[in-house]
């Protein structure tokens, strides 16, 4: 066995929370040889929730599990972890305005990225899952400048999965026949499902699928599955939340081989070049086609988009920009 890795998970008392945290006690995060230790960090309001989680965690006798520990104080949370899982957010609440909504969770992701940037691991890997995500995450960066933009992330895996799983469903295939889908742009409403570069079995998906399935069932019904759970389930999603966000930390440590998946991720540095050529500025966390090689999310260069892609991609990505500037405009950056 090796030494322990500390994952620090926020808003450790929600539901994602207590999906999420089984899982990575049953090392499915990191693998079946890397022991865990938990930080759990909550608002005071949150507290009893998560501590009593932690005491669920203890009764699991996880052998992987090293120890857990529940704080209020995100200093404490983040000191020397090295996967951070950012998953308590804000949400809008009734009449609120999107500038309310995004000045309350710079309240929380900028003072978590300072107490990043002073005390987790030099290897820490941050995800952000609380939304509206890839702002969050932008947020977090920019408050942990000794951190390079590229450890911070934002979840789009678990769109990526519902468009996998959508497609799989239409053409009765397994989801493991299914290869080279893309999620493009915000964790949002305007994110842009792909499926033009994808293969079931290795045949071109475009070929069997019709055009009208893909634009007027395809891409609604994935962009807007979270209402649909919400409505049968009468909650949202949250165990498919906490399986992408897995998924995402599992590949980003272990690698993706040749296949690529989508998440947001900082277009600045070592993927700026490959994100202007899909029409993407800088200095945004924006879903990209991704591989993870030697531990780093890269971009994969140089597809060729259809008009129409291209245009769904430019929509989605200045929701992005218009974002940034709002959080900008309130000193937030
Ligand atoms: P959940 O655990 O269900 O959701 C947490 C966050 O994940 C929300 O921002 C939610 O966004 C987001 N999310 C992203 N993708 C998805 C998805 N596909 N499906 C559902 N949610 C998604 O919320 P709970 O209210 O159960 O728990 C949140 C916890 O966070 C509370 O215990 C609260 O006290 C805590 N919290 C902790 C903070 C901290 O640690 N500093 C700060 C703020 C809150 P959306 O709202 O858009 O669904």
């Amino acid at each position: 066995n090796r030494a322990p890795v500390t994952v620090t998970v926020t808003g450790a008392g929600g539901q994602i929370g207590y999906a999420l945290l089984f899982r990575i006690a049953s090392g499915q995060l990191l693998g079946a040889d890397t022991p865990v230790r938990l930080s759990l960090l909550e608002i005071p309001q949150g507290l009893r929730a998560a501590e009593g989680t932690a005491l669920e965690l203890i009764d699991g006798a996880f052998p992987l599990l090293d120890s857990v520990d529940v704080t209020d104080d995100a200093s404490a949370a983040f000191d020397g972890t090295n996967v951070a899982l950012l998953v308590g957010a804000r949400p809008r609440g009734a009449g609120m305005e999107r500038a309310d909504l995004l000045e309350a969770n710079a309240a929380i992701f900028g003072p978590q990225g300072r107490a990043i940037n002073e005390g987790a691991a030099s290897d820490v890997r941050v995800l952000v899952v609380g939304n509206p995500a890839n702002t969050n995450a932008l947020i977090a960066s920019s408050h942990a400048p000794d951190i390079p933009a590229e450890r911070f992330t934002a979840m789009t895996r678990l769109d990526h999965n519902r468009a996998v799983a959508q497609l799989a469903l239409e053409v009765d295939a397994p989801v493991t026949a299914v290869d080279g889908v893309i999620v493009w742009g915000n964790h949002s409403a305007s994110q842009y499902p792909d499926v033009s570069h994808a293969t079931v079995d290795g045949r071109a998906a475009t070929e069997l699928v019709s055009e009208r399935w893909l634009e007027e069932v395809f891409v609604p019904k994935v962009a807007r599955r979270g209402a649909e759970i919400i409505e049968v389930r009468g909650a949202s999603s949250a165990a498919s939340a906490a399986s992408a966000a897995i998924d995402h930390v599992h590949d980003w440590v272990h690698g993706t081989g040749e296949r690529w998946t989508s998440a947001g991720v900082s277009t600045s540095g070592v993927n700026a070049a490959a994100a202007a050529g899909y029409g993407v500025p800088e200095g945004l966390v924006c879903s990209l086609p991704v591989r993870s090689v030697d531990g780093e999310w890269i971009v994969v260069p140089g597809l060729e988009e259809r008009a129409d892609s291209r245009a769904h991609i430019a929509a989605s990505v200045a929701e992005l920009v218009e974002e940034r500037e709002a959080v900008r405009a309130l000193g937030l950056l």
